[in-house]
């Protein structure tokens, strides 16, 4: 997801450019594995100190449902932006530093090119949710066999209450003494 901004870093503030983003065989990271292609949309713009790229991804990663540990595909709609600052004047090719607030920004390569992949992986990431479901109802494992409840009951006892069991025991010696 790499785009030439040499032309867009010579024009006025304001100037965007936008492109549709339809990308095979993206790697974001050993972790997030991407099944299927990225399409999405991305808009840059020039702004006073480089330029700001926002926009959108759709994508799928294969993730663990959360319950019953099963392999599935996570749809994710993600939105971006994030502002990328010139590393050299792209007329004179004199060396610029970063912009006093630019601790959050991303350079401009020296070929003039922004690559908007690290963005969308940090934005990714942030946008997984702590609980990833293959279905909203997923019934999970059975916590006794481990038998996946989705394909149907198993014959497992409900389990009792560790502290329940606890008072079961007591009551039964009162029971024994008296
Ligand atoms: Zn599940
Ligand atoms: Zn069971």
């Amino acid at each position: 997801m790499l785009y030439n901004v040499a032309q867009l870093m010579k024009s006025p503030v304001g100037t965007s450019l936008e492109y549709d983003i339809d990308e095979e065989n993206v790697q974001l990271d050993a972790e997030l594995q991407v099944t299927g292609p990225v399409t999405g949309h991305v808009r840059l713009r020039r702004i006073n100190q480089g330029l700001l790229a926002d926009g959108w991804v759709d994508l799928a990663l294969e993730r663990e449902c959360t319950r019953c540990l099963k392999q599935f595909e996570l749809q994710m709609h993600v939105p971006f932006e994030e502002r990328f600052y010139p590393t050299m004047d792209v007329i004179t090719g004199a060396p610029q530093l970063p912009p006093d607030d630019g601790e959050d920004a991303f350079p401009i390569d020296d070929h003039h090119q922004v690559d908007i992949t690290e963005t969308v992986r940090q934005h990714v990431l942030l946008e997984i949710p702590m609980v990833t479901l293959c279905k909203e109802d997923c019934a999970g494992l059975c916590s006794q066999c481990g038998k996946d409840l989705n394909e149907g009951p198993c014959n497992c006892q409900p389990e009792v209450d560790s502290r329940l069991s606890v008072l079961q025991t007591l009551l039964q010696k009162q029971e024994t003494n008296n």
